[in-house]
Parts: C-alpha cells; structure tokens; sequence
C-alpha cells in the first residue's frame, strides 16, 4: 500500500482526532480568584490553561507566570492579591484561536510559537484543545511507517 505523507497529513483537513476534547481540558472560569487558577495549574502541572466563562465560551489563557508576576511587588510577594484579583484582570485574552473546520497547515504554522492552541465552534464555545506535542507525534507515526516500507 502506497502512503503519502502529503495525502495523510498535510492535506488531511481534519483536526478532529487530534484534538484533546474539552472534558479531558483542565480550565478555569473568568471570575475564579487567582489563587484557584494557581491551584489548578500546579496539580496538573500544565504552565497554562484555557479560561472560560460560565457559558462555555473560550475567553482566553492564564498561565503560572502571569500570575506570579501580577503577585510579585517592588520588594516582596503581595501574597494577598491571590484571593483579591480575579482571573479575568490578569489572563491574556488575545490568544489563537482555532474551529474545528481549519485547515492543517493553519494550526501548524500556530503551534510553532505555542504549546497548545484552542478550538472554538462557530459560536465561540471551547471544543478543546490542539497540543504540539500530539502534531509531533503524528508526524513521528507517518515517518516512521514512511520509512517502514
Ligand atoms: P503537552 O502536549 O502535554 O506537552 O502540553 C502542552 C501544554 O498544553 C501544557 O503545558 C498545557 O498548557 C496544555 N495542555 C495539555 N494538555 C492539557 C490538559 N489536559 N488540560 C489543560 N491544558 C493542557
């Protein structure tokens, strides 16, 4: 059987089984206090994770860093904004997006400078997310069965 890493992978409109779906997605919500995202960031070890609202929609990313940055003052920790700023003051709300329906080449060209990127529907509400790691390891599964013929 011929295979043809262009026909497999490149061309191959659908991100569908590459996606991490939303339910498998650690996240927080735009109004949880900072000390909860901290949390949820350090349990699962992820740097980053998707904000959502109550709705489902995808608002943007919050990360270890931003948190700590906002937490850190002149000469010390303020310890206390942990429970006094929201998620919403400190995420990054201007973040890649991708639909479900996006192309191949689009979501690689976005994972060169990010980890993940995360998937919408039409309407805004979080699908998911598209890691580099699962775009490397499809990339590593067609090589190898390329050079395995
Ligand atoms: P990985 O593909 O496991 O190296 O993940 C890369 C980045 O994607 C992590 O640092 C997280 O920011 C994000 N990520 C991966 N899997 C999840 C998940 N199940 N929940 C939330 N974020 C995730």
């Amino acid at each position: 059987m011929m295979f043809s890493f262009e026909k497999d992978i490149i061309i191959n409109p659908n991100l569908e089984n590459l996606i991490i779906s939303a339910d498998k997605v650690a996240h927080v919500q735009i109004e949880n206090p900072l000390e909860h995202a901290l949390l949820v960031l350090i349990k699962s070890g992820y740097s980053a994770v998707p904000v959502l609202d109550r709705s489902f929609k995808l608002r943007g990313l919050i990360s270890t860093t931003m948190i700590m940055d906002t937490v850190l003052g002149i000469e010390s920790f303020e310890i206390e904004r942990l429970s006094q700023l929201k998620v919403e003051e400190v995420m990054n709300d201007n973040i890649p997006r991708l639909r479900v329906g996006h192309d191949f080449m689009r979501a690689l060209g976005l994972t060169i400078n990010h980890p993940f990127v995360c998937i919408e529907d039409e309407e805004g509400f979080f699908k998911g997310i598209l890691t580099r790691r699962s775009i490397i390891k499809l990339f590593t599964k067609s090589l190898k069965k390329r050079s395995d013929l």
